[in-house]
This record gives C-alpha cells, sequence and structure tokens, in this order.
C-alpha cells in the first residue's frame, strides 16, 4: 500500500528543505519492529548529506541493538517545534524517513561518522573533536541510518527558523 502527505499545502517537496531539516535538528526518533512487537528510540544523530545518511553513537548492547540484528529496517521522524503561534495553530517542520541501520567497524568511517555528529551537536566541535582518541573511537558502538525514502511536512514555518532554512525561503520568494 503507498501513502502520501495528505495536505498538499502543507507538502515539503523541496529536498534542499528536507536534508536542511535532518542537518538542523539534535535527535530523531526511530521506530523498529521485531516480529510483531513495535519499538523505539530518540537518537542523536549527524546528517551526512553527501551519503544522505544518518549517524549515531549508542551502547554497544540493549534492546534496540537486539531488534536491529533480528530486522534492520527503521522508520524515523525529525522535528523542528516552533510551539504554539499567537493564532493558537502548532508550527513545526518535520521529516519522515524509511531506511536500514548498520553498525560500523571501520575506524576512517568512525572518524568521519563522529566529525559529522560533534559538529552537528555542539557549539565548539573542533576542541570536542581535538579530545577524541583512536582507541576510544574504536571501542565505541556507532550505526548508520542509510535513508532510501523520505516526505515532509510543515506549518506556519516562523521567520527566525534555522539559518538553511531561511536561505531556501529567501532563494524561492
Ligand atoms: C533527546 C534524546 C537523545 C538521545 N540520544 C541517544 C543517543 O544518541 N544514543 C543512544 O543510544 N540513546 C540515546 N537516547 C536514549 C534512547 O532514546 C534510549 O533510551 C536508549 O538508546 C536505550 O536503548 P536500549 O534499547 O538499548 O535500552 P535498554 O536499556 O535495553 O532498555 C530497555 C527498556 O528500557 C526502557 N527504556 C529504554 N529507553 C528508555 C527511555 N528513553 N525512556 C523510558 N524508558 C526507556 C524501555 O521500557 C525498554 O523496553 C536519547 C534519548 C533522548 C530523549
Amino acid at each position: 500500500m503507498s501513502f502520501h502527505v495528505r495536505r498538499k499545502d502543507r507538502e515539503i517537496t523541496d529536498p534542499r528543505e528536507l536534508k536542511c531539516i535532518l542537518k538542523s535538528t539534535k535527535y530523531v526518533t526511530v521506530a523498529m519492529c521485531m516480529g510483531n512487537e513495535p519499538y523505539l528510540v530518540s537518537l542523536s544523530h549527524g546528517y551526512d548529506e553527501t551519503q544522505n545518511c544518518l549517524y549515531f553513537h549508542c551502547a554497544g548492547e540493549g534492546k534496540k541493538l537486539v531488534y536491529l540484528k533480528s530486522n534492520n529496517k527503521v522508520w524515523g521522524q525529525a522535528v523542528l517545534d516552533y510551539g504554539v503561534t499567537d493564532n493558537c495553530d502548532y508550527a513545526y517542520s518535520s521529516v519522515h524517513f524509511s531506511g536500514t541501520i548498520c553498525m560500523i567497524d571501520d575506524l576512517s568511517e568512525k572518524k568521519n561518522a563522529i566529525e559529522v555528529m560533534v559538529k552537528q551537536l555542539t557549539p565548539n566541535p573542533e576542541v570536542k573533536l581535538s579530545g577524541i582518541k583512536p582507541e576510544k573511537l574504536a571501542s565505541t558502538a556507532i550505526g548508520r541510518i542509510n535513508i532510501n525514502y523520505m516526505t515532509g511536512k510543515k506549518h506556519q514555518t516562523p521567520k527566525n527558523s534555522s539559518n538553511c532554512l531561511q536561505k531556501i525561503a529567501r532563494k524561492v520568494n
């Protein structure tokens, strides 16, 4: 069965805008399924636009890894939440994505992943990155979500939204 965003007036179709939301948010919420049992977790992430993937880090064991080993297909969401407007509407921009998760072992990819994450999540990335030792990185569990489908929806994105959304809005209008 195939679904689409029913409210065409709220649909985000520009891929730059979808990517910008994944780049501007601090975490995604990811749903998974094992057998007939659903589960979800929120994960702080970094979006790698060149590979259209999300990186996250986590403990090396736990329920989500058991689920992902059984079924690596996921459905996720990233939200820019602008809260209640003066008109009592709720303002947001959000992306849904589907994809597959794999854990990464290669140290050079782990280095790229941590750079992508730290640059997106912290205000002083260079300071943080300089303190990360290769042996610590080698023992850190890092996963990649390979995105294969995205949709977007927004409602009343305010003028002071993230920089990349403002740039896109200026070029379009
Ligand atoms: C904003 C945000 C960012 C986060 N970023 C990360 C991240 O980058 N990496 C990461 O690994 N985790 C992150 N977390 C925590 C994450 O959402 C999960 O709690 C965590 O990954 C535990 O996963 P697990 O399946 O191994 O849990 P387990 O320890 O195996 O837990 C199993 C059981 O504990 C309960 N449980 C687990 N997590 C939660 C929870 N958050 N709240 C209530 N009950 C819970 C559930 O009942 C579950 O059945 C973040 C959470 C938030 C809110």
